[in-house]
């Protein structure tokens, strides 16, 4: 683990997805917040966390529509947050207590395995974080991680 800045994290993550992802007619904009501390993060697995929740948020919003991904920082809870929010097809009620279940997918055979959020949530509880999701069908999804500060850069 490293003490590393999200947002150049975060950029990297979106540079791989430009490169690997057809992003046509998808726009994806970032809204950084000005000072943020830095975090003791796995990069690999937390960058696998942002291309989780990315490419759930591309597949979501094909053929097209806008992602937006916000950071903040809470310095009473020496948190920082991301959240990757989308205008895509959202998540019907019913199914967002188990969206985080291993093997929960609605995706069509072979297009989805239901792992990426799973894992990502246990990436996440492996880092002291947290992962909450708001969404409403037909009005796009909110993933919301965050992470604890690194002492003693609080
Ligand atoms: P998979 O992508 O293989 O289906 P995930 O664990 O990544 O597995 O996601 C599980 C399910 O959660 C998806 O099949 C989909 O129903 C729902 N989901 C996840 N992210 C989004 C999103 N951004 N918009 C709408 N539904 C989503
Ligand atoms: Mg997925």
């Amino acid at each position: 683990k490293a003490n590393l800045d999200i947002h150049a994290v975060i950029d990297d993550v979106i540079g791989f997805l430009r490169h690997h992802s057809n992003l046509e007619n998808i726009q994806i904009e970032t809204d950084f917040e000005t000072d943020i501390p830095p975090v003791l993060m796995d990069e690999k697995k937390i960058k696998q966390v942002l291309i989780n929740l990315l490419m759930n948020a591309i597949h979501a919003v094909t053929p097209q529509g806008a992602i937006k991904i916000t950071t903040g920082l809470n310095v009473a809870a020496r948190r920082i947050s991301v959240e990757v929010s989308d205008t895509g097809h959202g998540i019907e009620k019913e199914n967002l207590p188990r969206i985080f279940d291993p093997f929960f997918t609605t995706k069509p055979t072979g297009e989805g395995t239901g792992l990426g959020l799973s894992v990502s949530y246990g990436i996440i509880k492996g880092h002291g974080g947290n992962i909450t999701v708001k969404s409403k069908r037909g009005h796009g999804a909110a993933f919301t991680l965050s992470l604890p500060v690194t002492p003693p850069y609080q």
